[in-house]
């Protein structure tokens, strides 16, 4: 049986219990849809459950979303690698670029932005387990990339993304969320110009309820809500 309303109001009720169990509110965790592989109909029908936002990682994808009116009325956010000549396709149609880890991204978000006079919102994903074939930039050099955002026209940081290592270990992986948690503080306390430390992304199926405990407050979760995905 295919339970995705049902698997939405599972989720959404762990993300609210999660949140208060943090001494938050439901209301202060933005619970994302990473809805890469589902088609429009199954967005639409996410959407009427009640989730207020996707994040897709392809952009052909969600081109073909867009213009199927998938995500009309809710946030649509890009967590995917973002290739250099798929900028311009992605500049000024999502609310917030999850994935953003170079300088050569940050210059071509910004000026990309700037042609078409917007401010593009970004968070800066960090590789926190400083694996060899992940996205992320090395913590080390955080501070780095955020100065030179900050500088930046037509681009403005609001915080940072992860995806800890696959871990069978919860306790590892809460290990990740906690220094993520801390850089997120550390960075927030350095008041970068026209940086807002304001969203901690981290947490998916597995461990989002761990990822919310440790202090991320937008989660993106796919096969808890659409099910397995079906690579062929
Ligand atoms: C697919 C994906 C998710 C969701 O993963 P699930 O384990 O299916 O919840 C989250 N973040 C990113 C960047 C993804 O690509």
């Amino acid at each position: 049986m295919d339970s995705l309303e049902e698997n939405v109001k599972r989720v959404i009720d762990r993300v609210g219990r999660a949140a208060e169990e943090s001494g938050r509110s439901p209301e202060d965790v933005l619970l994302v849809a990473a809805s890469k592989m589902n088609g429009a109909d199954r967005v639409v029908r996410a959407r009427e459950a009640g989730i207020t936002a996707f994040g897709e990682n392809r952009v052909q994808e969600m081109e073909e979303k867009l213009s199927a009116g998938a995500y009309d009325g809710a946030r649509l956010h890009f967590i995917g690698h973002l290739q250099r000549n798929k900028v311009k396709n992605v500049v000024g149609r999502v609310e917030l670029i999850e994935s953003v880890d170079s300088p050569e991204l940050i210059s071509m978000i910004g000026r990309r932005a700037c042609e078409s006079g917007i401010t593009q919102s970004v968070l800066i994903e960090v590789n926190i387990g400083g694996e060899e074939s992940k996205s992320g930039v090395e913590p080390g050099k955080l501070s780095e990339l955020l100065e030179l955002a900050g500088k930046t026209e037509g681009i403005l940081v609001k915080g940072l993304m992860a995806i800890p290592p696959a871990s069978v270990e919860i306790s590892q992986t809460r290990h990740y969320f906690d220094q993520m948690y801390k850089l997120f503080v550390d960075m927030r306390a350095k008041k970068y110009d026209n940086i807002i430390m304001q969203f901690l992304s981290m947490g998916m199926s597995a461990d989002f309820e761990e990822a919310i405990r440790s202090g991320a407050n937008i989660v993106r979760v796919g096969t808890a809500i659409f099910g397995a995905r079906h690579y062929s």
